[in-house]
């Protein structure tokens, strides 16, 4: 019986997959994208805020073919965050007219995107595989990898490479050796996400855009209960992006269900005035994995024959909510390597530790390493999300609040507000502690 070869084949027919698979059939490597869902994106959830910078390295005129490919949403041009309280909120924004004609970033529905993006990487040479899920590796008697094993029967490809791009769920990165163990609770945030229809005209009137921009929203504060953890608005074509998630840890000491939060954060005030009857016309309601180890979670990321990429080497920084880039840059650093590899007939762990560089040259380990610290931080330090968000809003709606009293007495007023919920010794370390974990 003839065997199923090809030169590398990837697993996940997501972001980092099919950028991998994409960059290595632009170059006539033969490559199959391996992908359990019906089609890639079936089974995706992202918030989701695409940035453009890592597609426009690899696909030539990404923008028009994106636009034209219906694979967008809306290009962004304003990015806000609110510190939410319990009855108020402060927003800081920004809003720029160079994004307008050097588009940023634009909102997207995976489902739409990623099959978008699995079409292209077809039309460049490879084989996309739907339906199919990746159960193993195929060895020969020394151990090395030769291929997949999958679902289907008869279903054994060989290759002479893999690259794992299974998203947050580590099964075959264990199963290669990479990574030791399952991920911990304090590894992975649950999200929830809802699409809510709202007429094209409505969310250009609610988020004061024209049909093809669009903004985004990240809250922090009084929805999660005292969990760390972010939400986020995001305005799409004819539909808007509400969702939420916090770390499993944190939710399972806490006892709450992460449909409550999404609840709280649909049911704030500043929330209700936005979206108003919208709010309730739940189109889709999704829930996924974040994975949120960040620097100190990494897998090991090559070995023979082997590479990890995407949220399956926990490359996700979520402060600046920054996954889906990460994935599609690693994916091209994955196929680069494989390259240079293929070309000189050297698949071996030495030769693939040259992936495990690009990624330390590049922004995505600067950055993982930049903000190691901080989840460590913010689990020890509930007062960020426990106090603050609510101390800000009071203390800002005491200083508009104008109702005879002198200022000299509002500013007096507003310390002892502090004093009263964090003294000043401790809110310095505070300060201290956020800025060393972020620096
Ligand atoms: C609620 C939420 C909001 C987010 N918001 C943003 C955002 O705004 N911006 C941003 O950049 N990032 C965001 N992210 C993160 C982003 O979605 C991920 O970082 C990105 O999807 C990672 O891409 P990936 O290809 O590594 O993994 P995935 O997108 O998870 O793709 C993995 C693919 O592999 C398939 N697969 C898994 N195992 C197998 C197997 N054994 N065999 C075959 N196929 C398999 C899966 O079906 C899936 O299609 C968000 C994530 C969530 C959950």
């Amino acid at each position: 019986m003839n065997r199923i070869e090809f030169d590398v084949v990837v697993v996940g027919g997501g972001p980092a997959g099919l950028s991998a698979a994409y960059v290595l059939a632009s170059k006539g490597v033969k490559v199959a994208v391996i992908e359990k869902g019906e089609y890639p994106g079936s089974k995706s959830v992202m918030g989701g805020v695409l940035y453009l910078n890592p597609l426009k390295e690899i696909i030539p005129n990404v923008v028009e073919e994106l636009k034209s490919g219906k694979a967008v949403e809306r290009n962004v041009i304003e990015q806000n965050m609110w510190l939410m309280g319990k009855d108020g909120i402060v927003k800081i924004g920004h809003r720029n007219e160079r994004w307008k004609t050097d588009p940023n970033a634009f909102t997207v529905l995976r489902a739409n995107f990623d099959r978008w993006f699995a079409k292209k990487v077809e039309k460049a040479g490879a084989l996309v595989i739907p339906k199919t899920k990746v159960e193993d590796f195929l060895r020969d008697g020394d151990g090395k990898i030769i291929g997949v094993r999958t679902t289907r029967p008869k279903g054994d490809v060989y290759c002479r490479a893999v690259v794992i791009a299974e998203g947050v769920n580590p099964i075959l990165t264990i199963k290669a050796g990479l990574r030791k163990e399952d991920l911990k609770p304090n590894m992975a945030a649950v999200a929830v996400k809802e699409i809510v229809d709202m007429p094209e005209e409505v969310v250009n009137s609610t988020f004061g855009v024209e049909s093809e921009e669009g903004t985004t929203i990240e809250i922090l504060g009084s929805w999660s209960e005292g969990l760390f953890g972010m939400g986020f608005i995001y305005s799409n074509k004819n539909s808007v992006s509400i969702g939420c998630g916090a770390l499993i840890s944190d939710i399972r000491e806490k006892g709450i269900k992460p449909y409550k939060l999404l609840e709280n954060l649909k049911n704030h005030p500043a929330v209700v005035d936005l979206l108003k009857e919208y709010r309730t016309q739940t189109k889709e309601y999704l829930a996924h994995l974040i994975p949120e180890g960040g620097y100190y979670a990494m897998p090991k990321v090559y070995g023979d024959r082997v590479l990890v990429c995407g949220d399956a080497a926990m490359l996700v920084n979520s402060i600046h909510r920054e996954g889906s880039n990460h994935a599609i840059t690693s994916g091209r650093f994955a196929a680069e390597t494989l390259l240079e590899a293929l070309d000189a007939g050297d698949l071996s762990e030495k030769k693939l530790k040259a992936y495990e560089e690009k990624l330390r040259e590049s922004f995505i380990l600067k950055d993982l390493k930049k903000y190691r610290d901080l989840m460590p931080t913010m689990e020890k330090n509930r007062q960020f999300v426990e106090i603050y968000p609510d101390l800000a809003n009071d203390a800002i709606y005491r200083f508009l609040h104008v109702d005879g009293t002198p200022k000299w007495d509002v500013q007096r007023e507003i310390l002892d507000m502090v004093r009263e919920r964090r003294s000043l010794a401790s809110l310095s370390l505070d300060l201290l502690k956020f800025w060393k974990s972020v620096r």
